[in-house]
């Protein structure tokens, strides 16, 4: 992708509405999924990175089932390929006393490694993509919020200050639709509560919580990694 491209597809995800990096990352996990399924089940590189975990994490793993059982594309047989290998690792431990190893997920590594890189390259880019946020549905989730201003604070200090009067300005036009949803709930209200009200509720565990990514979940923060001994980072990707 050259830069052109990656400010086009960032203005599209800026435009759109819920957390623009949360959802670059959703599609990320996605595609990295369909291509395990669809041309890396028998890649011996690969195979040896599901290795590491005993299977992906618990999230992944379940993610992996789920767009595979969804697609006829791909079917069963790559999954059932896969785990019947893991469950041989597993197997494997019992002839021995050496309990078999959890390292870190494969897709956990790859979308933390895409977090970074698509936090940074919006940073880069701020000045064309912070009007286009200030007048979108867009609203950044408190974690992508936080890594943005970080990155900007150390590269471009002006627009972290912008950042956050927009920032704040959103979650209180969304705050005051929530309201607008409570209010028009009661049974004196005549119209009830109209649909960006009712979208509301939605936008704004989003705006707290982010996407249901796995990130977002086991609440990984830079400078609070979990316990990475034994655990083999960077693989190459
Ligand atoms: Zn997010
Ligand atoms: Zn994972």
């Amino acid at each position: 992708m050259n830069m052109d491209l990656i400010g086009v597809y960032l203005r599209e995800a800026f435009e759109s509405g819920g957390c623009p990096v949360c959802r670059i990352l959703e599609k990320f996990e996605k595609d990295e999924i369909g291509t395990v399924l669809y041309e890396h089940v028998n890649d011996p590189e690969v195979r040896e990175r599901f290795k590491e975990s005993l299977g992906l994490c618990p999230y992944h793993a379940w993610r992996l089932f789920e767009t595979a059982s969804s697609n006829p594309l791909y079917g069963g047989l790559g999954v059932a390929i896969i785990y019947e290998h893991m469950l041989g690792e597993y197997l494997g431990s019992f002839d021995g006393d050496k309990p078999v190893r959890e390292g870190k997920c494969h897709l956990c590594t790859l979308v933390e490694e895409k977090e970074a890189l698509t936090v940074a390259a919006v940073a880069e880019r701020m000045d064309e993509l912070l009007p286009v946020y200030r007048d979108s549905d867009a609203i950044l989730c408190k974690r992508h919020c936080e890594l943005l201003m970080d990155e900007l604070k150390k590269s471009r200090p002006a627009f972290a200050g912008a950042l956050r009067e927009v920032q704040k300005d959103k979650l209180e036009r969304l705050r005051g639709l929530l309201q607008g949803f409570i209010n028009n709930s009661d049974y004196r209200s005549e119209s009830g509560p109209c649909k960006e009200e009712v979208a509301a509720i939605r936008r704004s565990i989003e705006a707290l919580k982010g996407r249901p990514l796995a990130i977002n979940i086991t609440g990984f923060r830079k400078g609070r990694k979990r316990g990475r001994k034994g655990i083999r980072v960077g693989w190459k990707v």
